[in-house]
């Protein structure tokens, strides 16, 4: 034990390792401590409960003196675990928030200490190789049939949507064009519009859905609207974060092409199906698209950030080429070494490929994929649960992947804006005692209606039949007891 490694120690070279054994230990104990006194999924008492709670150990976030590495750890890793909302709790299924893999985190942890920085060889050679070979590797798992494809790693959807759009904007630029027109469903992720924001794009037009998926006949209509002077990418949803739906992505392949649009398709939750025997013909023409966007920090069980995108042709990522003397000068490039800049937006650019390494070599495509299988089944599961429950009300979509969506029915039984806030308080009477994380979304009813619905994702392999019981029986109970539409305080566990 070195009680007494220096606070400026570093965590590489030789010696690093030996100093950062002794701090993650101090780190896992606080971790350990911390979720043991918070004793379920998310902390008590609302905000301000939890904001008291962790300014009353860290009081000062710029202390003129330190305190030392050991009691800072101890401390601030301590009141952060304390104070989670925790993936790896099952009652914790409110996002596409995952539990992250032990293996995942362990590899996250040599690219902190390591810090190989992706935006030139001379940073990061051992890691260039590895981000080469995965991003080909996941490259062939969405374009199968492809001669060249390719792929980049990102921060996430948003990141790697916002890419997409460049790229089709500059292609439509390259052809005379003076923008580009985004069309995408009304189910898309808000980061589509962000992106066509970010760019000086038009707003994206949006297409009507049919049970929560994007309906060709109104793209049809939509695209119809457009001449051939007007370069259009349609952007297609594979798994909504609302719904988990996948627009049906044949029709849309077919439509597009009748147009002579280009389709982006946002596959951010229902990628991963491509690792499973069982789901992956659900994505059956995805690789019809020009990009796909793919995170595995959501079905993929990584750490954040663990984003990709992949084009069908590495030919058209070469918009994102780019030279500067002190990154990758060309005598330098043509001498040999690897141009890395172009494969980013970003600059300085952690090694987040990694994990993501590891984790396919521990479990192999097969391994990944039953990860994936389970997390469908327990949704399967905690449907036929709700279904059968007679307090409880499934979505008549049924499930999305991962997804359900449900009511308890004592809110179908309060006229529409009461029935919301009830499913609305439900949920944060849950989040204020810190017994479940469950989302919220808006979706239509079978009479056409918007309604609010909890929403459950689920995305931890581990979870049992019994664990999603206690969830059911938890809702049902605080939807039974008088609800206030306060953020109420709870001080019972
Ligand atoms: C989560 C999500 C995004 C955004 O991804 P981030 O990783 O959060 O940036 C985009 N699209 C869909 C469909 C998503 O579910």
């Amino acid at each position: 034990m070195r009680r007494h490694t220096p606070a400026a120690a570093l965590a590489g070279g030789v010696e690093g390792p030996d100093q950062l054994r002794y701090f993650t230990e101090v780190v896992l104990d606080a971790a350990a401590d911390g979720a043991c006194e918070r004793g379920g999924p998310l902390p008590q008492g609302g905000p301000e409960a939890v904001a008291a709670r962790v300014r009353e150990v860290w009081p000062n976030a710029l202390p003129e003196h330190g305190t030392g590495a050991v009691e800072a750890l101890r401390t601030l890793v301590g009141a952060v675990a304390r104070g989670a909302a925790d993936p790896a709790d099952p009652h914790c299924v409110a996002h596409l928030h995952c539990p992250p893999l032990a293996v995942a985190a362990a590899a996250d942890l040599a690219a902190a200490a390591l810090n190989p920085s992706m935006d030139s060889w001379d940073q990061a050679p051992a890691a260039t190789v590895v981000e080469q070979d995965v991003t080909a590797a996941l490259a062939g798992l969405v374009y199968p049939r492809a001669a060249r494809p390719d792929a980049l790693v990102t921060s996430g959807g948003t990141e790697s949507n916002l890419v997409a759009l460049l790229l089709a904007r500059e292609r439509a630029r390259a052809a005379g064009a003076a923008s580009l027109q985004v069309v995408c469903g009304a189910n898309a992720h808000h980061s589509v519009h962000r992106a066509a924001w970010t760019l000086g794009l038009p707003a994206p037009v949006t297409v009507g859905c049919a049970g929560g998926r994007m309906d060709p006949a109104a793209l049809e209509r939509t695209l119809a609207g457009y001449g051939r002077a007007t370069p259009v990418l349609v952007v297609a949803t594979a798994g909504t974060t609302d719904q988990g739906a996948i627009d049906p992505l044949p029709e849309l392949v077919d439509v597009a092409a009748r147009h002579g649009a280009e389709l982006h398709v946002d596959a951010a939750y229902g990628g991963m199906l491509l690792f499973s025997e069982a789901h992956a013909r659900r994505l059956s023409g995805l690789d019809a698209a020009v990009s796909v966007t793919l995170d595995l920090h959501k079905l993929g069980w990584q750490p954040v950030a663990a984003g990709v995108l992949a084009v069908a042709d590495a030919d058209v990522l070469e918009r994102l080429a780019l030279t500067t003397d002190y990154l990758n000068a060309d005598d330098d490039t043509e001498a040999g070494l690897p141009d890395l800049l172009g494969r980013s937006i970003r600059t300085t650019r952690r090694p987040d490929v990694l994990k993501i390494a590891v984790t396919l070599r521990a479990l192999g495509r097969t391994g990944v994929g039953e990860l994936v299988d389970r997390c469908v089944d327990g949704a399967e599961e905690f449907a036929q649960q709700v279904d059968q429950h007679p307090r409880l009300r499934l979505h008549p979509g049924g499930v999305g992947i991962s997804t359900v969506l449900f009511r308890p029915v004592a809110a179908d039984e309060l006229a529409g804006r009461e029935g919301d806030a009830c499913v609305a308080d439900v949920r944060r009477k849950l989040l204020a005692d810190g017994r479940a994380v469950l989302g919220r979304a808006r979706a239509q009813d079978e009479d056409g209606d918007d309604r609010l619905w909890l929403k459950a994702t689920l995305l931890n392999p581990q979870t049992t039949p019994a664990d999603l019981a206690a969830l059911l029986k938890l809702v049902a109970d605080t939807a039974a007891a008088p609800h206030t539409t306060q953020y109420s305080v709870g001080d019972d566990r």
